[in-house]
């Protein structure tokens, strides 16, 4: 499969629709403008990869919005070297939108199918996050913490207080937070028992499940 001058128009103008719904990150609409969506998607949805929509991919799992994608890398605010944890790591993508943006990415995905074909596929694209990790996101990532950001790309009926607690302070945790509908909460470290938090409305995830090993 490959990226031609098609796929890159199309990519523009998906860039054009996130600015008009509202997205201004520049590195963050640089980083969508460059990502090939398309690779990431099964074949029978190629036409529709540069929709502003969710797709299937493997496993009954879904390849977010690029509209949610936008939403949640804008309030995790990455910087070059920023040491991010993402739950959910699903075909790839947000991943790969992490890596463009220079950060250290650490991702866990608890279906072993997902986990085993995006970690062959990512560095073919030349994205190498630092550490995929096949297990339950619920729990976070001890071994590597603290991290600047944590971006949670499921539905979760509640907060995972690993998740908090492996922030450092100043760092941000993107969170879906609800059982049918999620509003999209972001939570601040302030400092050592000490979190902001704000709302940002309702969004549609598949869920965050226990972990089943
Ligand atoms: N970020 C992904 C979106 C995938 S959808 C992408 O860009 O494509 C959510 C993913 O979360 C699914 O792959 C699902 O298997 C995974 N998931 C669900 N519960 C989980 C858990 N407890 N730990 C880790 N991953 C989980």
């Amino acid at each position: 499969m490959k990226d031609t001058f098609k796929h890159k128009g199309l990519r523009q103008q998906l860039v054009n629709v996130l600015i008009d719904k509202g997205i201004k990150d520049e590195a963050v609409l640089k980083a969508i403008g460059n990502i090939p969506r398309h690779l990431f998607m099964d074949s029978g949805f190629l036409d529709h990869a540069y929709q502003d929509k969710a797709f299937p991919i493997a496993a009954d799992q879904t390849i977010s919005q690029p509209y949610t994608v936008a939403f949640q890398t804008e309030l995790l605010q990455v910087k070059k070297e920023s040491k991010i944890l993402e739950i959910g790591t699903g075909s790839g993508y947000q991943a790969a939108v992490l890596c463009e943006l220079g950060a250290k990415v650490y991702s866990i995905e608890r279906q072993q199918e997902l986990f085993k074909k995006t970690s062959k596929f990512l560095p073919k694209l030349g994205y190498r996050p630092k550490k995929l990790i096949f297990g339950d996101g619920y729990k976070g990532l001890k071994e590597e913490a603290p991290f600047d950001g944590i971006i949670v790309t499921a539905g979760a009926p509640f907060v995972p207080k690993p998740l908090l607690s492996q922030l450092k302070v100043g760092g941000r945790l993107v969170i879906p937070v609800g059982d049918d509908v999620q509003v999209m909460t972001l939570f601040i470290r302030k400092g050592p028992k000490e979190f902001e938090k704000h709302e940002f409305g309702d969004f549609r995830f598949v869920p965050l499940l226990e972990d089943k090993n």
